[in-house]
């Protein structure tokens, strides 16, 4: 089968979160079947060039109709840890992706409408006609529209789309303006309720809404997640849409790139082990020590790792760093803020902490330090109000770090708690909380630091258990190719 991904991230080189990792891994999981797996993102000035081998040009022609005009692009293929990965590259005064970051221009929907349309318009030219088009949330949700409304009469009428939806908090909401400029059109027939207008605004469109309406089939990265977002408030809105296409709306489970995260040939860690070889974590968790100076004591390391946003429950994730510390814990956190105010909250926990020899805070993106954090941690704490699947308490799984979760969307569907769960004994992999206050977090916390101390046997079952557990894209890889080959025989 032909598949192209068309998404904003692809990690390593174009990572804010998991979404980027999904698509690495899924591309790959494909790939290794022996499907022909594309991969199409915009050339960001502030990607990681050097994952990327033999980047060259590809297509130093194409013109993309934009406002009644066109812009100029180069298109550039390069492999990234062997994907093959082209990079739409605009030339105009807009600099539409040279703006030093990945998100938050006040001009969003703007470059990733424009992102859309270059990408069908590279597919038209180059004469590319996969099976599948696979795009991933609110920045593609146009180019299911664009497919069906325009390129369809212009010769792409073969093409399928899968669209997976990462996380309905941000939707792409947008005004005439991008119909004018994509050659959309028609105000008056997008602004039904049945097309794109907002359920909430009559006033705006919505690119996500759009992608829904669409697409050949929609799905949300886990089962839990799926469920919430039609009947709770964690659809954002879009709840009722869902609703009206529920024949086409399902969950997957997100997969691990095992070959990134695999604490038995993980280049990043001082000491490599695997289940066998439990004992060599400890180098690692001293490795993290030095590195930030932490005290060397018989203390278990609790860790936060991701996005600061408040998602994540940035209130329990403080509360977390203090608690642990009053129950002889030590707290690691690297987390990315994603505004000022965020970043000025984690900046006085710093101020507040900092001075501890056993808590560290560090702000900003760090790939190769998240490795030894998950390593060299014992337990790890994911507080999140709302969670779509997650990939952090997946991680910290196979490396042996125990989770403690609130009981949401993804979460729920992969921590089994200790003391609570339904689960067969063997899969009991972590602790879990259900309520979204500081009692809720410190009944999990104090269970799990109970458990490391006076049951040390016991802990290390549980951090066994997380490492057998198979949370690779095998499984998901295969739900994928199902739904591929329902769509494309529909
Ligand atoms: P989300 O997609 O909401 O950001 P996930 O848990 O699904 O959350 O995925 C987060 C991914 O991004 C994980 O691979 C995590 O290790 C990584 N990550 C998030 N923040 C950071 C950071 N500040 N430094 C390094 N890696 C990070």
């Amino acid at each position: 089968m032909y598949i192209v991904h068309v998404a904003s991230e692809c990690a390593p080189v174009a990572k804010v979160g998991g979404l980027a990792d999904v698509i690495f891994g899924l591309s790959w999981e494909h790939a290794i079947r022996g499907h022909d797996v594309e991969i199409i993102v915009p050339k960001y000035d502030c990607m990681r060039y050097d994952h990327v081998w033999g980047m060259s040009v590809s297509h130093s022609d194409l013109w993309v109709p934009w406002f009644g005009g066109a812009i100029h692009c180069t298109v550039w293929f390069g492999f990234v840890h062997g994907r093959k990965v082209f990079f739409i590259d605009p030339h105009s005064n807009d600099n539409f992706f040279n703006r030093k970051t990945f998100y938050g221009c006040h001009d969003d929907v703007m470059r990733y409408a424009f992102f859309c349309k270059a990408a069908l318009e590279f597919m038209l030219k180059s004469g590319k006609r996969p099976d599948i088009i696979h795009c991933h949330d609110w920045q593609t949700g146009l180019l299911p529209v664009l497919l069906a409304e325009v390129y369809q009469h212009n010769g792409m009428w073969g093409q399928r789309v899968c669209y997976t939806v990462h996380n309905f908090k941000h939707q792409g909401i947008f005004g005439r303006d991008i119909l004018d400029a994509t050659g959309l059109g028609r105000p008056d027939y997008y602004f039904s309720p049945a097309q794109l207008r907002d359920d909430n605004n009559a006033q705006v469109l919505n690119c996500m809404k759009g992608g829904i309406v669409y697409s050949n089939f929609v799905t949300t990265v886990s089962p839990k997640h799926a469920w919430e977002a039609r009947h709770t408030p964690q659809g954002h809105g879009l709840g009722a849409t869902l609703n009206t296409h529920q024949g086409k709306f399902g969950g997957v489970l997100n997969g691990v790139d095992y070959n990134t995260w695999n604490p038995e040939l993980d280049g990043f860690l001082p000491c490599r082990y695997g289940i066998e070889t439990l004992d060599d974590k400890y180098h690692n968790k001293d490795a993290l020590r030095d590195r930030f100076w932490l005290y060397k004591s018989n203390k278990p390391i609790i860790s936060y790792v991701g996005r600061l946003d408040d998602q994540k429950g940035l209130n329990l994730v403080c509360h977390a760093a203090h608690y642990a510390l009053s129950r002889g814990a030590q707290f690691v956190l690297l987390g990315s803020p994603s505004n000022n105010a965020i970043y000025n909250q984690f900046a006085h926990l710093r101020n507040q902490l900092g001075q501890s020899v056993d808590c560290h805070i560090e702000l900003g993106f760090n790939e190769e330090l998240s490795h030894l954090i998950y390593s060299g941690s014992d337990m790890m704490v994911v507080p999140s109000v709302f969670e779509p699947c997650g990939l952090s308490q997946l991680i910290a799984l196979r490396y042996g770090t125990v989770p403690i979760v609130r009981s949401v969307g993804g979460l729920a569907d992969t921590v089994f708690d200790k003391d609570h769960a339904h689960a067969d004994l063997s899969m009991r992999n972590g602790f879990t909380f259900n309520d979204l206050n500081n009692q809720g977090l410190e009944s999990a916390m104090n269970r799990a630091i109970s458990l490391y101390y006076d049951y040390p046997g016991h802990f290390r079952i549980l951090m066994a258990n997380g490492m057998r557990s198979d949370y690779s894209w095998n499984h998901p890889g295969t739900h994928y190719m199902n739904i591929y080959d329902l769509i494309r025989h529909k």
